[in-house]
């Protein structure tokens, strides 16, 4: 049977530190999904089509076993619906880790099947969030190297609208 993984997140907008969570985890695996929710809490920069598109583009040429979509409702019910029982999460640092680890135990409870697996950021990436690239993109800073080129130009046309 083809093993299964699913990446979740906000990925508004898809960062290195993403690609290298997700290029990490699909070696283990023979599929890894990543899963975009849409029912994110703070209003999201990038629409889910928007942010599929720009993993697409990230992702190296001939990532077959790498599929993007959007989600929404309860990640585990999701899991199951596509037949897997394996959540990949990132950590960056320790700051992460009350969070993460609180979600991963509501969602071992919500479905004891599903177990979540974490990768430990890369050092070079382990001070990189979605909120930082913004915040530099906006106020014109340079975000070469923290984001795939694809993401790089979007957020610049992103922000250049609104100046
Ligand atoms: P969420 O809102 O679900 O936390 P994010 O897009 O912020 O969505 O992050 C998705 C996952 O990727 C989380 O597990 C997060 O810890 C991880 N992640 C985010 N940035 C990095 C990074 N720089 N290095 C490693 N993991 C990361």
């Amino acid at each position: 049977m083809e093993k299964l993984a699913i990446y979740p997140g906000t990925f508004d907008p898809f960062t290195n530190g993403h690609l290298d969570i997700a290029l990490r985890s699909v070696r283990l695996f023979d599929h890894l999904i990543i899963a975009i929710t849409t029912n994110a809490k703070k209003k999201p920069l990038f629409s889910v089509p928007e942010r599929r598109d720009l993993i697409l583009q990230s992702l190296p040429d001939g990532s077959k076993n790498i599929s993007v979509e959007g989600f929404d409702g309860l990640l585990v019910n999701y899991a199951e619906k596509k037949g897997s029982s394996i959540i990949i999460r990132g950590l960056r640092a320790v700051s992460d880790f009350e969070y993460e680890l609180q979600m991963a135990l509501i969602n071992r409870k919500l479905k004891p099947n599903v177990d979540t697996i974490f990768k430990m950021s890369s050092e070079e990436y382990s001070f990189l969030t979605s909120t930082a690239v913004k915040e530099i993109a906006q106020l014109g800073g340079c975000v070469d190297g923290l984001v795939p080129p694809a993401v790089k130009s979007a957020l610049l046309e992103k922000f250049n609208k609104y100046r």
